[in-house]
């Protein structure tokens, strides 16, 4: 899956790229509004993160055309601006978050946004069924077995398991 990044400010480029790439998203950045059109159509991005004043325009310019190709978008910002933040919903964005930001809440944010739009962050499905061994866990319906025989364990004792 891959996220854009439009934003003119490195610094805030290089610790999104660092922090999304250790998650497994695929990363693109653009710094300007060419030059995202550009990879907006080219690389079919999942999730646009959107920086509002960049030096070719304003990211408003790009969230109705990364909509239209199905993508989510989440504006970056400047400040707490109410009118901004209104007017980047009315666009259709899916979510905004102020800067300055904690890299682990737009993380949050961004795996919110693909459970809501079904996208699967790391493109795996879950396993419905683990074995090791003589173990066996049915995850869809909460029951463990050894060879043939059930486990009976409380909910915690499963996620525990399941981890
Ligand atoms: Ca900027």
């Amino acid at each position: 899956m891959i996220i854009l990044l439009v934003e003119d400010d490195e610094a805030i480029a290089r610790g999104l790229e660092y922090s999304l790439q250790q998650e497994g998203f695929g990363f693109l950045h653009c710094s300007t509004l060419a030059a995202a059109r550009h990879a907006l159509a080219n690389e079919r991005p999942a999730l646009v993160l959107l920086d509002i004043g960049l030096p070719d325009g304003s990211g408003y310019e790009l969230c109705s055309a990364a909509k239209a190709q199905g993508a989510s978008v989440i504006f970056l910002t400047a400040c707490d601006d109410e009118g901004n933040v209104v007017m980047g919903l009315d666009m259709g964005a899916d979510d905004y978050i102020t800067k300055p930001f904690n890299i682990l809440e737009v993380k949050a944010r961004i795996k919110a946004i693909m459970r809501r739009a079904g996208k699967n962050a790391t493109q795996e499905t879950k396993a419905k069924v683990v074995e090791v061994g003589e173990l066996r866990l049915d995850c869809e319906g909460r029951r463990v077995f050894i060879g043939t025989r059930e486990i009976n364990l409380t909910a915690k004792e499963f996620d525990v398991l399941e981890l």
